[in-house]
């Protein structure tokens, strides 16, 4: 049997950061890398963004092969054993490990049917095969106005094609802007040449004559070539609870990535932790906390004890606009807007008692460290206040 002091089960960015971390922590001890994918690890933010505006495929590899892991790519983990120390794989290899991480981030929600043109778009095999379907003049729907759906979206009409979007919602990226600005975003997208179907979502698809006949809530019927469907992931958490570790919206870890056991870690998409500066539990669907929970976990695995404190921030594209983000973007929050150009360049707060639970920088960068400082402050803040703290 096959053993590494150190075993990662998943190929993301959470297990690249992790990889690199064990190896700069201790130099010698045998690290494993577990994937499902056939790739080794990548980054995902440019398969819908930067690929399509001319960078190389090339640039997404991390390279943790350099990083002296071992990668067992294409193979699926079956289950843990905790008392033996073992991962299985769906060849039934068999593996041992003295600390292990669990870093299987999220599978996209997927539809009730099954047609070969319904693309989910996580992976880069996924880019591949939407990019492709885009060299030609096809009519693609895009499904829900969230973070997935508004970056495809952009995507393919910035290289030229018929996009029609289904957006549930009144307007587009509803659940983290407040109406104005979401508002807003429908006539930009629109302006792009997207035609975008607010408050219409998806009631049937049937495959006809090669192409798809999709239904709308609204009644409506497009056919459509290609559908891509952006309507979130949901945490990878099976083996956890196989193994018997703790499961509440992801896998619950302790200040030290623990997952209820002293060799069990979990980070990354999969993993709920406890966020000192919002005194809240989370699980975070971003970059930032892939790669920053994925190198302490690293730490920790290999003997550190550093608490993960960190407050993430995430971002996005959407044409020519773009933002970041740190803490509670809940739009049901009250919201203070502090424009310098409406819609185009400003600060929202997100604030609840008086006190800031998130902070939109909308076109407003290199803001993210003093974001992050407001909402550790008790507050209470006033709009004034507020105001004085970020330039706009
Ligand atoms: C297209 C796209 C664009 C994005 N853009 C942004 C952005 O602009 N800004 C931002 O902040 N975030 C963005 N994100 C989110 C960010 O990419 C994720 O938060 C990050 O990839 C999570 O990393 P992870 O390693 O935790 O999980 P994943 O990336 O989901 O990786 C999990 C890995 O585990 C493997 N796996 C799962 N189960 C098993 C098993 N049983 N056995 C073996 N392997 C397994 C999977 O195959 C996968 O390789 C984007 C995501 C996507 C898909």
């Amino acid at each position: 049997m096959t053993s590494y002091r150190y075993l990662i089960i998943g190929g993301g960015m959470t297990a690249d950061a992790a990889a690199r971390a064990i190896r700069e922590t201790d130099p010698d001890g045998a690290v494993g890398l577990i994937s499902a994918e056939p790739h080794p690890p990548y980054a995902r933010p440019p398969l819908s963004k930067g690929l399509w505006k001319g960078d190389s495929d090339a640039s997404i590899w991390r390279g943790t092969e350099t990083a002296g892991v071992e990668l067992r790519l294409g193979r699926r983990v079956t289950g843990i054993d905790p008392k033996r120390k073992t991962a299985t794989d769906d060849r039934a290899d068999v593996v041992g490990y003295e600390k292990l991480l669990i870093a299987t981030g999220g599978t996209p929600r997927h539809l009730p049917l099954d047609a070969e043109q319904i693309i989910y778009f996580r992976t880069y095999d996924d880019y591949r095969r939407l990019r492709a379907l885009a060299n030609e003049r096809l009519r693609f729907a895009v499904l829900g106005g969230g973070f997935i759906g508004t970056e495809v979206a952009a995507a393919l009409r910035t290289v030229g094609r018929d996009v029609v979007m289904l957006v549930p919602e009144a307007g587009l990226g509803a659940r983290v802007f407040p109406a104005d600005l979401s508002q807003f975003l429908v006539g930009y997208y629109r302006e792009q040449g997207v035609e975008v179907r607010t408050g219409e979502g998806l009631a049937g698809i049937t495959p006809r004559a090669g192409k798809l006949a999709v239904t709308t809530t609204a009644g409506a019927e497009l056919s459509v070539d290609v559908v891509v469907a952006g309507l979130g992931i949901q945490p990878n958490i099976d083996l956890a609870e196989q193994a018997g570790l703790r499961v509440d919206n992801g896998i619950v870890v302790d200040e030290l990535l623990r997952a209820g056991s002293p060799d069990i870690f979990a980070a990354g998409d999969v993993a709920n932790f406890f966020n000192p500066a919002l005194g809240t539990r989370i699980r975070v669907e971003h970059e930032d906390n892939a790669n920053t929970m994925g190198r302490h976990a690293g730490r920790n695995m290999a003997g550190a004890a550093v608490p993960y404190h960190h407050l993430p921030f995430f971002y996005s594209d959407l044409f020519a606009l773009g933002y970041e983000a740190v803490g509670d973007l809940d739009p049901r929050l009250e919201t203070l807007a502090d424009w310098k150009e409406p819609f185009r360049e400003g600060v929202i707060y997100y604030l609840k008692d008086g006190r800031v639970r998130g902070v939109l920088l909308w076109n407003v960068w290199s803001q993210v460290d003093a974001a992050r400082q407001l909402i550790a402050e008790r507050g209470p803040f006033t709009p004034r206040r507020l105001k004085s703290r970020l330039p706009a």
